[in-house]
């Protein structure tokens, strides 16, 4: 029973200057602090630990909070510019792909018309145009699926200065 007593000294010793306790509680503490040594040693390591903890000071250089925010303004420019520049390579591969095809849909028939006078079979040209728009349709792809990669985040890596 005397156990209990000083768990629920100790207990509002610890609430009483983060969430206060009630004037029965104070009264009935103040009391039990009297009569109880070990409770009375623990409230008063308790008011001066928090004494102490009251007393830290820290000296923040003025300059500080200026070149965090020139920072992080420079990251969040770099995010954007990164957005963007992503958007513009994004739609010229995308232009650079269709034209590619519309290039070779175009040289179709003059494919198979130089075809015809050289007298090259038909599977070899058609292989032959379907080759030669293969590497920018694989370069496109690249650049389309890859630019994440390519772009790197260099942002990220930046230190703040
Ligand atoms: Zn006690």
């Amino acid at each position: 029973m005397q156990n209990d007593f000083h768990r629920r000294a100790r207990l509002q010793i610890d609430h009483a200057p983060v969430v206060g306790i009630s004037p029965e509680e104070e009264s009935w503490l103040n009391i039990h602090t009297i009569n109880c040594t070990e409770c009375r040693d623990y409230a008063e390591i308790t008011a001066r630990v928090i004494q102490g903890l009251g007393s830290f000071s820290f000296h923040v250089d003025p300059g500080l909070t200026e070149r965090v925010q020139k920072a992080l303004t420079r990251s969040a420019e770099a995010v954007a510019a990164s957005h963007v520049l992503r958007r513009k390579f994004f739609s010229g591969a995308v232009i650079a792909l269709l034209l590619t095809w519309v290039g070779s849909l175009a040289s179709w028939k003059a494919a198979a018309l130089v075809a015809a006078q050289i007298h090259i079979s038909p599977w070899t040209w058609k292989t032959g145009v379907v080759l030669w728009s293969l590497p920018s349709l694989c370069v496109a792809l690249v650049l389309i699926c890859g630019w994440p990669y390519l772009a790197g985040n260099s942002y990220e890596e930046r230190e703040v200065a």
